[in-house]
């Protein structure tokens, strides 16, 4: 294949800032983003906005065999001769990753993605929320501004655990894999980015995601409350406290997720 700016350039490819896009061109970066989710040899791996392709060429070097949805029609062209070049190892869908029916129309896959902000945290809390567990998808591998990969792998104490944090760890285990300088993308974002891999827990203890999302909402929607405050308007939470043994005066962001989920339980 020719280099990843010479397709740029002769199909016209400029970041779009509307679509949110910030192209990483460094093949050596990008085999190294390819190989956090572990060898991919044979490996299907579902990637979301590939633009003009450069990680899914690292995710066909490592072997894979790539399903990628991109919305930018302009990128179509670019990835449809990557496609040729690679003999049926890579199908591109086009159209927006929120409509994909996953379950159906990707099947079991490693997830792969360099997103914008928003779209990704809409996924990833998707993902999260599968109904079925284990879910369809084998590992996420995603790019975030480092803030947010920050705040998915957080411990309890600090300001980044939240909402999120315990979303995110109850039923996977979460790692910040590796920090990628803001000077490492065309055009550079504003905020330095981390690729977060995660991979889903065998067994988590089960609970209702919706009723762990409408706890860790009220806690943390007054993280400087003592429990006893934040969760007055939660039906049941403060008499599971009591059965739990929960100190009502601690605050949200000392809690462990264990907590979390055993508290959701038991409401
Ligand atoms: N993967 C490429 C890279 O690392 O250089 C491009 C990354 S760029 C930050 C994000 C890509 O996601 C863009 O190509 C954009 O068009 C695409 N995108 C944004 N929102 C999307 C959506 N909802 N569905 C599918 N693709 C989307």
């Amino acid at each position: 294949m020719p280099p990843l700016r010479e397709v740029i350039a002769r199909h016209g490819l400029a970041a779009s800032k509307a679509l949110g896009q910030n192209f990483i061109l460094d093949a050596q970066l990008l085999d190294r983003i390819a190989a956090i989710p572990g060898p991919l040899d044979g490996a299907r791996v579902y990637e979301v906005g590939p633009g003009p392709g450069g990680l899914t060429r690292a995710l066909l070097r490592a072997g894979a065999e790539v399903i990628a949805v991109e919305r930018d029609r302009r990128c179509l062209p670019a990835l449809a001769e990557l496609a040729e070049a690679v003999g049926g190892r890579l199908r591109i869908i086009e159209g927006d990753a929120l409509a994909i029916d996953e379950p159906k129309e990707i099947g079991p896959a490693h997830v792969v993605a360099n997103l914008p902000y928003n779209v990704g945290t809409a996924l990833l809390t998707r993902w999260l929320e599968a109904e079925r567990w284990p879910p369809w998808w084998r590992s996420l591998t995603l790019m975030f501004q480092r803030e947010v990969a920050e705040r998915i792998v957080a411990s309890p104490g600090g300001a980044a655990y939240g909402r999120l944090a315990v979303l995110a760890q109850w039923r996977t285990t979460a790692r910040l894999a590796m920090k990628v300088n803001r000077a490492a993308f065309v055009p550079p974002p504003k905020v330095m980015s981390a690729v977060v891999h995660i991979v889903p827990a065998e067994q988590p203890e089960g609970v209702d995601p919706n009723r762990l999302a409408r706890l860790t909402g009220a806690a943390f929607g007054q993280r400087r409350k003592m429990l006893r405050r934040s969760l007055s308007a939660v039906d049941g939470a403060l008499e599971a406290l009591d059965r739990l043994g929960i100190d009502p005066e601690r605050r949200a962001e000392t809690l462990s997720v264990g907590e979390f989920v055993a508290l959701a339980r038991a409401l």
